[in-house]
């Protein structure tokens, strides 16, 4: 109960408001959910680093934290127990008229000590990395991952306390959901702490959950990820993240795609990339030659003086893009390999070839 908001943030109480903010956000990075899934110390860390940013940002809420030692939303020491006395030391009445006090009251206690007594709230999302292989990308996968997130408690159904204990009146109000705080000569009425006013017993904290109503659970789960899918993808399998609070939606899973390398193809989009070394003979007298495809091999055909670097097309036989209707193209990239410089009869030929070849390839580059 008792939080120290400035060792939370780890900065000095003389610190400035830019120099809280910029603490604040380094923080707030590191721990976020988003980046620590299903880490439920992370989560905790957290929020307590939000709840002491929210006070410690505020002119108001700090200059109230740092006369009191606590704040609003925060229970007092002692709060939902049969008895409790707020210490407001060093409290000065004359500064302020009995109405403003009340409202301070009003604000310290009017809201929920638990979590139960607040509205929905939607479940985290989650994020998860997933490295397939090339034809997986392309003609998609069902597959299982290992997951951990927090589910509802099953031990008291995600209610945060045990209904066997509860159904009976407030100990705290004796049922009249009303508190009583004297200080000196002076009572205030104020809304019970311990049932928010109703007057009715939640029942105790559930055991397994210390009241939270989640827990955390590591589990298989079915995961199908779309044909088409590429590197830096983001499948969405929604509801699949953190349970909701108080009735609220569960956060929906986020796979991060990874793809790994085709020793042959490159992907560009929709297209497939492919080179293939042709030979001199080849290049030069034209020829069919086989080249793969993702549906199989197939028959391309080389004109008579083909260059290096020329691209031929194969209409549609590239992918599918998740999302999409017609697939993209294959382009086959030719490079001409030189025969074999050791082989003596070659040799022979490449030489008779260089008397009949008159002229200079670089004739027309202009450089001399
Ligand atoms: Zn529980
Ligand atoms: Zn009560």
């Amino acid at each position: 109960m008792d939080k120290d908001y400035y060792r939370i943030l780890g900065v000095e109480r003389k610190a400035t408001a830019a120099e809280i903010k910029r603490v604040y956000r380094k923080l707030a990075r590191k721990f976020h959910p988003d980046l620590n899934p299903g880490d439920k110390t992370a989560e905790a860390k957290f929020k307590e680093i939000q709840e002491a940013y929210s006070v410690l940002s505020d002119p108001k809420k700090k200059s109230q934290y740092d006369q009191f030692g606590f704040i609003g939303d925060q229970p007092p020491p002692g709060a939902g127990q049969r008895t409790y006395s707020p210490g407001f030391e060093g409290f000065d009445f004359s500064d302020s008229g009995s109405s403003s006090f009340a409202d301070f009251f009003e604000s310290l206690f009017g809201r929920g000590a638990h979590a139960a007594q607040a509205g929905p709230e939607r479940g985290e999302d989650l994020h998860y990395t997933m490295k397939i292989g090339f034809e997986e990308a392309i003609s998609g996968l069902q597959t299982r991952i290992q997951l951990t997130r927090l589910v509802s408690c099953p031990a008291c159904q995600g209610s945060g306390h045990l209904h066997s204990t509860g159904k009976g009146r407030c100990p705290t109000c004796q049922g009249s959901g009303r508190a009583h705080l004297q200080r000196g000569s002076m009572k205030f009425a104020t809304t019970c702490p311990a049932c928010q006013g109703t007057g009715v017993s939640r029942g105790e904290d559930c055991r397994d959950c210390r009241g939270q109503g989640v827990a955390q659970k590591t589990g298989l789960i079915n995961v199908k990820i779309p044909a088409g899918v590429d590197a830096g993808s983001r499948v969405r399998v929604p509801g699949r993240g953190n349970v909701g609070r108080n009735g609220g939606p569960p956060g929906d899973l986020y796979i991060s795609i990874e793809v790994n390398p085709h020793p042959h193809f490159r992907r560009e989009g929709a297209n497939i990339l492919l080179k293939v070394p042709i030979s001199v003979p080849e290049a030069t007298l034209g020829a069919q030659i086989e080249v793969p495809t993702l549906q199989g091999r197939t028959k391309i055909k080389i004109p008579p003086g083909t260059k290096s670097g020329q691209k031929f097309r194969l209409k549609e036989m590239g992918v599918t893009v998740a999302g999409g209707r017609t697939p993209g193209d294959e382009f086959v990239e030719v490079a001409i390999v030189p025969p074999a410089a050791h082989d003596q009869k070659v040799r022979e030929l490449m030489k008779q070839l260089a008397k009949l070849s008159t002229e200079n390839p670089r004739d027309k580059m202009g450089m001399h």
